[in-house]
């Protein structure tokens, strides 16, 4: 039986008036899990975030990455009906053959917002423990995190697509499809240039007197941003405080704002730089 998720989810919209999405649209996204354990790593690589390259050292990143030893148990991040399991040396997912691996790709219960079917995909597995076909519910364990295809270290690559599974550019976000872990909060951003355009490549910066997280911005045609939020960065995992969100520009910060979460909230947040 299909468990019933309550969600209270606050979004509050900083800076331009324009607001880039209603509360009712966070609660049609966050219908997924986190594909791990609560004992595993389940905090995502956000140096590597969805759309970024490294610099160009990477190919432009389709999903995000978790950080977990080979052997980790993988779970359905959503009950569904699984699409594909097996290496991706025959039926090409990525951007070349034997790029993810040992892969799953599990066909969700429900559509996205705008209509097309929701597709989780797991990718560099040691092991996969089901069958093309099968039925699985929301955390049933479907494989173990490896190292296989195209990875450095073991972790599980984990992405959402939407309309065409075996579409490499069909991705969203993972993080805005399921909610802030227990205890933490979320921001989902729209980062804009002086021209009021979505802005590539930036390195945004949160932190507090303790912290620094960075993460990356994302606007090319090939990383589609979620059309109901036309986001261009996500940090998630935040713990419950006040953040100095900063870009750095050429002769100091093009944006320098600060924006506040408390647990178990979204806060939506448009960032205009000025530089
Ligand atoms: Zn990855």
């Amino acid at each position: 039986m299909r468990k019933l998720l309550i969600l209270v989810i606050t979004l509050i919209m900083l800076g331009a008036a324009t607001p880039i999405a209603a509360q009712s649209d966070a609660q049609t996204h966050y219908l997924l899990a986190r594909p791990l354990p609560a004992t595993a790593n389940i905090r995502p690589d956000f140096g590597f975030p969805y759309g970024w390259h490294r610099n160009h050292q990477s190919p432009i990143h389709h999903g995000m990455d978790y950080l977990n030893p080979r052997g980790t148990p993988v779970l359905a991040a959503g009950a569904g009906t699984v699409f594909y399991a097996g290496s991706d040396t025959d039926f090409v997912v990525g951007p070349q053959p034997n790029f993810y691996g040992n892969v799953i790709i599990i066909q969700h219960d429900f559509a996205s917002p705008e209509g097309g079917a929701v597709f989780t995909l797991y990718g560099h597995l040691s092991s996969i423990g089901v069958a093309q076909g099968q039925r699985v519910d929301q955390g049933a364990v479907i494989g173990k995190v490896g190292a296989t295809g195209i990875a450095i270290g073991s972790h599980l690559h984990f992405e959402v697509r939407v309309g065409d599974p075996a579409n490499y550019g069909a991705v969203r976000n993972p993080e805005l499809w399921y909610p802030p872990a227990a205890g933490k909060g979320k921001v989902i951003g729209r980062l804009l240039d002086v021209n009021g355009n979505p802005a590539m490549g930036i390195r945004v910066v949160f932190s507090t007197a303790a912290t620094v997280q960075p993460t990356f911005t994302y606007a090319e045609a090939s990383m589609p941003s979620d059309p109901m939020y036309g986001e261009n960065f996500v940090m998630g995992d935040l713990s419950p405080g006040c953040y100095r969100v900063r870009v750095r520009g050429g002769a100091g910060y093009v944006y320098d704002e600060s924006v506040c979460v408390k647990a178990g909230q979204t806060v939506l947040l448009e960032a205009h730089m000025n530089g």
